[in-house]
């Protein structure tokens, strides 16, 4: 789950970690009240809030440039404000289809020495935080660690020990800091630290981490990810989920404990087992498809997930043909076959259908496929089934 940067910095100031002072708004009627918090001289940063990076040199479908504004005067920031709120940011990470900005961000601005780049990550590969900082902040992490890696320093945290003091000073030297605001540096680790452990992130980023004139520290940006699998022990974190920045698709899909993501592509798949279904995307491109989606409907699905996953697909305009491959281990292939049918008789399926079972009872549920008197093809294996739902799309178009 992923929160909105004011969200993540009211977050960060309970755990004693340097922001801004600032104020949010969703209401266009809010602008002069937040604005009238700011002294009369004070420049302030305008910032929209979308679930999405690369704000600050995002356009807006209205032709406005930036989603991110330090603005001089009051003036400046209303303007700012009026063309961002309600209007479409499209960012680097946002897609061509760009995001809302429901909310805006008011933040006092800071005076910039210099921006650095500062983040703790789950590393999957060796199952531990891993804390992740560079002195070149501000701009695309993703550049800096293929074209100069040697400028990221990568700190490996212990979970059962926690962030040492060494530790935390090694990232403090890294980055160059001394005297007061090396301390502030340790102190902003521990801190930091203390909240990804205590939250269950599996990401906090804050690019840029600034240094002040003066030699202060303070988080600009702050990007927050939590792992989905322990929000059951964060009631006021989950309470920070903002429905309007995710796929409509995706939430229908998790009332139905179904694994949905949505994709780009055309051709939708219905698969049992995560592994599966990363497969079969993988074959369905082989074979010159594009995925419309990743679904993941589970060991033992039901008619009633089968037919809400049959629901989910079709809601995507883009979907021209549906691949089902359901592999009938636990669950038996005839027992699948007739959630497919049922399914696919309940919901209209105006597009062409290819299913490819295999495993236990395999032959009686092909057959009742076949008999089912549905238009949809069967396939033999996952190579054939990519082949036939390929070329019937690309056949359809
Ligand atoms: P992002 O583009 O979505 O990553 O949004 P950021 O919050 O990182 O803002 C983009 C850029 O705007 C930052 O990298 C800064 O260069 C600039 N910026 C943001 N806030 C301030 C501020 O308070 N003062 C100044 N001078 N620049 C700022
Ligand atoms: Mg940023």
């Amino acid at each position: 789950m992923n929160i909105h940067e004011y969200q993540a910095k009211e977050l960060f100031a309970s755990y004693g970690i340097p922001v801004p002072k600032g104020y949010a708004i969703n209401d266009r009627n809010g602008i002069e009240s937040a604005l009238a918090k700011f002294g009369d001289n004070e420049a302030i940063v305008v910032k929209s809030q979308i679930h999405a990076g690369g704000r600050g040199k995002g356009t807006f479908t209205t032709g406005y440039k930036g989603g991110v504004k330090v603005c001089k005067t009051k003036e400046d920031a209303k303007a700012a404000a009026e063309a961002m709120l309600g209007n479409i940011l499209v960012t680097h990470q946002t897609g061509a289809a760009g995001r809302k900005v429901n909310t805006l961000y008011f933040t006092e601005a800071s005076k910039i020495q210099k921006e650095y780049y500062l983040a703790i990550v789950m590393d999957r590969s060796s199952s531990k935080p891993v804390i992740i900082a560079s002195t070149e902040g501000g701009v695309d992490i993703e550049t800096v660690a293929e074209h100069t890696p040697e400028k990221l320093v990568k700190v490996f945290i212990n979970p059962s020990l926690g962030i040492r003091p060494h530790q935390a000073r090694q990232v403090a030297f890294a980055l160059g800091f001394k005297g007061d605001t090396q301390k502030q540096c340790i102190k902003l680790l521990t801190s930091l630290y203390k909240f990804f452990w205590e939250n269950d992130c599996s990401q906090v980023e804050i690019n840029p981490l600034i240094t002040t004139p003066e030699g202060n520290l303070v988080a600009l940006d702050a990007k927050v990810n939590f792992d989905d699998n322990a929000l059951y022990r964060h009631e006021k974190i989950v309470a920070l989920r903002d429905f309007n920045e995710e796929d409509s698709k995706e939430i229908e899909a998790s009332k139905f404990s179904l694994s949905y993501i949505a994709l780009d592509g055309n051709i939708a798949c219905m698969v049992n087992g995560a592994g599966l279904a990363m497969s079969t995307m993988d074959i369905i491109k082989q074979h010159g498809g594009e995925p419309a989606n990743f679904l993941d409907v589970g060991g033992g699905a039901t008619e009633a997930q089968v037919t809400a996953a049959f629901n989910i697909i079709l809601s995507d305009k883009n979907v021209k043909g549906i691949l089902v491959n359901i592999f009938g281990g636990i669950m038996k292939c005839d027992i699948i076959a007739n959630g497919v049918i049922a399914a696919a008789r309940n919901v209209k399926i105006s597009v062409p259908l290819v299913v490819r079972l295999e495993g236990t009872n395999v032959k009686e549920g092909k057959e009742l496929l076949s008999g089912s008197g549905l238009p949809l093809v069967t396939a033999d294996s996952l190579d054939d089934a990519a082949s036939k739902i390929v070329k019937l799309v690309k056949s359809a178009a």
